[in-house]
């Protein structure tokens, strides 16, 4: 059975390049009937804060990729990490190394004055008289040959031995290094595919070396690019928000937002536009590109305003209200969510992101008396004034449905030899405070006939 694990360093935020990590591991575990668990890398201590791993589990949340069993703490493994190095002492895969910082400094010095490699060579892997003194735990690494990763996306690839030096496993306090803690967690785990992004490739080949020596089956493993800005420069701060809350904030629905991680660097034939469970059908290792992928914010506005527009408008009026709730702006009633459902497929029209609904919905959440944006009260002076007064006798008359009005204020504006706009306009901003909103039309029966009189009669009294 298929398991894979998201491993994530609690340093701060959910990054939008490791959101997408989390994604590709639970979508290739939920497409093959597998496990998706989370380990928290918490080991460096002066990094990680609890506020970071709550980032990273509410991140998760809100993209939808919950995890299996409970979240593991690397940091409170440690002993077992130990107890794998001191197995690989036992069994000679490992040596005791009382090599100090400066003795290395000066091999390193010596070694490059000597046009050698400076790859440290520690003159205690075969000793056998050992001091009583701080010492290290290093791998006895294979000098000859290579070390060759076969890796899912990236291909073969390999490293000299001759390279690569005899890594640390313990520190001289006892402490487990990153490169062992990641290889027995996996292990323990049970981790069948580690999916990350490809800056972790090298470090492949030393855990590669650690598992070996275990005589561990290796995991099969898959090297994802990493997220680069339009400019091709690695996706930071300055290309846009780089935390996934920032997204969740902006207003992108978490479904959009899924589609759109799944399509860096992976992709099913031309299809862009896709459900979770389609992602879920199809995604596979095999179609992930090398190449690096650009993240694109037109293109992920793109999808997110189809995306809304596929939405179920009870659905949307409730995404949307959540939505105000975090936002900490004051929740609509029952009543209003009512007629923000009703009014929806207006709304949605040209929407990218869930703030673009509030914008168009603006006239059904504000309460009278409305104020008037700037532009809306351009609209208004004592020619139009004397219009809507004209034009509220005939609406009192109406028949309040869409078609009605619309044949209503048409006659009327017939009447006045008024172009439509000189009529609608105005009435847009006395109706809605804005200067755009849906059609007009639309406005008035989404208000109702009462509201709708009302706002106006505001205006002229
Ligand atoms: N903790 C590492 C990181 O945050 C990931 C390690 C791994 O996936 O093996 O980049």
């Amino acid at each position: 059975p298929v398991v894979t694990r998201f491993a994530p360093s609690p340093t701060g935020f959910l990054h939008i390049g490791g959101a997408r990590t989390a994604l590709f591991n639970w979508l290739f575990a939920r497409a093959n009937g597998g496990k998706f668990l989370l380990r928290i890398e918490d080991t460096d201590r002066a990094r990680s804060t609890p506020e970071a791993t709550e980032a990273i589990f509410a991140g998760l949340k809100w993209l939808g990729l919950d995890w299996d069993d409970e979240a593991v703490s690397q940091f409170e493994r440690i002993e077992r990490h130990a107890e794998v190095a001191q197995e690989l002492l036992a069994k000679g895969a490992a040596y005791k190394c009382f090599s100090t910082q400066e003795e290395i400094a000066q091999y390193r010095e010596t070694a490059k004055d000597e046009g050698r490699s400076t790859v440290f060579r520690s003159p205690w892997r075969d000793a056998t008289d050992l001091p009583d003194a701080p010492y290290v735990v290093r791998l006895r690494a294979p000098r000859d040959g290579e070390t060759v990763v076969e890796d899912v996306v990236q291909g073969r690839v390999a490293w000299k031995n001759e390279t690569l030096d005899d890594l640390i496993l313990l520190r001289s306090d006892g402490t487990p290094t990153y490169m062992l803690a990641v290889v027995v967690d996996d292990h323990d785990m049970g981790v069948t595919h580690v999916i990350r992004g490809d800056d972790h490739l090298t470090n492949a080949a030393r855990q590669v070396l650690i598992l070996d020596a275990m005589e561990w089956s290796r995991p099969t493993y898959a090297h994802i690019p990493l997220i680069h800005g339009e400019d091709g420069a690695k996706f930071s701060k300055r290309h846009g928000a780089p935390g996934v809350e920032d997204y969740r904030d902006m207003g992108y629905p978490a479904e959009a937002m899924r589609n759109y991680l799944a399509r860096l660097s992976w992709s099913h034939g031309d299809e862009e536009f896709f459900t979770t469970e389609q992602a879920i059908e199809w995604f596979g290792l095999d179609t992930i590109s090398k190449g690096a992928a650009r993240f694109d914010f037109k293109k992920l506005d793109n999808l997110s305003g189809q995306h809304l527009r596929a939405m179920d408008d009870v659905e949307l009026t409730e995404l949307l209200t959540d939505y105000m709730a975090l936002q900490q702006m004051p929740v609509p009633n029952q009543d209003t969510r009512a007629k923000l459902t009703v009014a929806m497929p207006a709304l949605k029209d040209r929407a990218k992101k869930i703030p673009d609904l509030l914008e168009m919905g603006h006239y059904l959440l504000t309460a009278r008396p409305i104020e008037m944006d700037e532009k809306a009260a351009a609209q208004i002076n004592d020619v139009s004034r004397g219009m809507l007064e004209r034009l509220t006798v005939r609406l009192r008359n109406a028949n309040w449905s869409h078609n009605d009005l619309e044949a209503a204020i048409k006659a009327f504006a017939g009447e006045e030899e008024l172009k439509l706009g000189k009529v609608m306009q105005p009435m847009r901003s006395v109706l809605t405070g804005r200067s755009t909103s849906p059609s007009i039309f639309d406005v008035l029966v989404h208000l109702g006939r009462e509201e709708s009189l009302a706002r106006i009669d505001d205006m002229l009294a």
